[in-house]
């Protein structure tokens, strides 16, 4: 393939990302973050798609990206929702490692990361219409199972089943399917499997 080629097909790439994500109802910021492209650029993409798919509106979301664990304990449907998204980024290999370490394994600022965040969320919300997990929320997700600081997945003692947990917590739970809490544990014995 030719330099031009090769240039042209990234760019193509980049502006179907950032399509994308605008569709996903990403911040500016985010776009920015996944494409590498400018702000100026983002807005005039983000009206030429408005102007092209007025049956289907997005909306724009401005300030500051979510960054509250605490929203995926909200009920345990949203607990829920979350461990599935949070398995599709394994099988999309966005992490990987273990349930005792979870490893990053997407590269902040690659396009071919970012297509596959979108599409694990793309297969999220074929399941849940419409989505009780915005995109920022999913991105949010993935940015802190990879940190593991707040958030964490271990396999449920009770079903076996994958459960998102919450590292802070000093309670330890059982998957939202099996519902009831176990016994409170220390955080200086609690293992992350089972958490
Ligand atoms: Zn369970």
């Amino acid at each position: 393939m030719r330099v031009s080629d090769d240039r042209y097909t990234r760019d193509r790439q980049r502006f179907d990302l950032a399509e994308r994500l605008i569709r996903h109802e990403a911040r500016t910021f985010t776009i920015r973050q996944w494409t590498g492209l400018s702000d100026d650029r983002i807005r005039k993409l983000y009206r030429s798609y408005v102007m092209d798919n007025d049956s289907r509106p997005v909306q724009r979301h401005r300030g500051k990206s979510p960054r509250q664990a605490a929203f995926f304990f909200k009920n345990a449907e949203l607990t829920f929702q979350a461990a599935q998204l949070a398995s599709l980024y394994l099988v999309y290999g966005l992490i990987g490692g273990s349930a005792l370490a979870v490893e990053s394994r997407y590269r902040m600022g690659s396009l071919e990361s970012g297509a596959l965040l979108c599409d694990a969320y793309e297969s999220y919300v074929e399941w849940h219409s419409p989505a009780s997990i915005s995109f920022e929320h999913a991105w949010f997700l993935l940015l802190a199972l990879s940190k593991r600081e707040e958030l964490s997945v271990a396999r449920c003692d009770l079903c076996g089943g994958m459960r998102l947990c919450d590292l802070l917590s000093r309670r330890r739970l059982n998957c939202s399917n099996c519902g009831a809490p176990g016994p409170t544990m220390p955080l200086a014995v609690r293992k992350p499997a089972p958490c």
